[in-house]
C-alpha cells in the first residue's frame, strides 16, 4: 500500500501550462482526521493542486490518490465530488433567494440529481444531520432566515455546511476567512477544530493567526512544490521561507 493510510497522497505531480512548470515533483500527503494548512506566496501553484486533486487539472505525470485504493486520476471531475471530496472556493456561493434550512436542504437534493429533487425529502438522519450542522455553523438562530440576509461570514459558514451536508470525507477550502470580521474569523477557527478528526482537510490561508489556531502541520508551496513543512512555529523560522516572503 503506497499511501501508508493516508486520506490523500500525491507523488511526483507535475503540470506544465505551455512549458511553464506551474507544479513541479510535487509530493504531498494528509492524514486522515488532520487539518492542514497551505500557504505560499502569489503563483506557488496553490490552487493548481487543489484543481488536481478536484479534477478540474490533469497532471502531465504523478501519483494522486483518495485513500489507499482509489486513484484520483482515472476520475472525472464530477465523479470526484461523488467519492467524497468537498470543494469550497473564496467566494461564497449560496442561494440568496432561499432560507438557510432550504439551502442546507438542496445541498442534499443536488446530489440525488435534480430530477428527483420534487419529490424529495429528508429522512430522519438526515433531519439529524442537518440540525447538528446548523450548530456547527453557528446557524442555528438563523435557520429561516434568507441567506441572501446574511453577513459575508455567515453566508462561507452556510456553504461550508451545505458541503457538510454530503459528509465528505475530505474539504478543500480556499481563503476561508479572507473578508471575514475579527469576530467572524474567530467563530471559523472554532468551526474549524470542531470538523477536524471528523472529516480531513486542505486549507489554503494567508490569515497567520487563523492559521496558528487551527492547524498541526502547515505546507509552504513555492515553485510548485513543497518548500518547507512543520508547525507554524517552525516554518516561520526557516531561512528559505523568509526568504519566498520578504525576499521577492
Ligand atoms: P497560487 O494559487 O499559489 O497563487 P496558481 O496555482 O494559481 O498559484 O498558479 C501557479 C502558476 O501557474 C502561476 O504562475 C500561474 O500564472 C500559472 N497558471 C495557473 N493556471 C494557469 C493556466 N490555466 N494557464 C497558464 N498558466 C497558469
Amino acid at each position: 500500500d503506497v499511501t501508508h493510510g493516508r486520506i490523500l497522497y500525491l507523488e511526483d505531480v507535475n503540470v506544465s501550462f505551455d512549458g511553464f512548470k506551474a507544479i513541479n515533483n510535487l509530493s504531498l500527503d494528509i492524514a486522515p482526521g488532520e487539518l492542514r494548512c497551505i500557504i505560499g506566496p502569489n503563483g506557488a501553484g496553490k490552487t493548481t493542486m487543489m484543481d488536481i486533486i478536484t479534477g478540474k487539472t490533469r497532471p502531465d505525470s504523478g501519483t494522486v490518490y483518495f485513500g489507499s485504493t482509489i486513484d484520483l486520476l482515472r476520475y472525472k471531475e464530477s465523479e470526484i465530488a461523488q467519492l467524497g471530496i468537498g470543494r469550497k472556493f473564496q467566494k461564497p456561493t449560496v442561494f440568496e433567494q432561499l432560507s438557510v434550512f432550504e439551502n442546507l436542504e438542496l445541498a442534499l437534493k443536488t446530489d440525488k440529481g435534480v430530477k428527483a429533487s420534487m419529490f424529495f425529502k429528508l429522512d430522519s438522519a438526515q433531519r439529524d444531520r442537518l440540525a447538528d450542522i446548523l450548530h456547527t455553523i453557528h446557524l442555528a438562530d438563523s435557520v429561516g432566515r434568507l441567506a441572501g440576509n446574511l453577513s459575508h461570514g455567515q453566508k462561507q459558514w452556510l456553504e461550508i455546511g451545505m458541503l457538510l451536508m454530503q459528509d465528505p470525507k475530505l474539504l478543500l477550502l480556499d481563503e476561508p476567512v479572507a473578508g471575514m470580521t475579527d469576530e467572524e474569523t474567530e467563530r471559523t477557527a472554532e468551526l474549524f477544530l470542531s470538523l477536524k478528526g471528523k472529516h480531513s482537510l486542505m486549507v489554503v490561508e494567508h490569515d497567520m493567526s487563523f492559521i496558528r489556531t487551527i492547524s498541526d502541520i502547515v505546507t509552504v508551496l513555492c515553485d510548485g512544490s513543497v518548500l518547507a513543512q512543520g508547525t507554524l512555529d517552525q516554518v516561520q523560522a526557516d531561512e528559505r521561507v523568509i526568504e519566498v516572503y520578504l525576499g521577492r
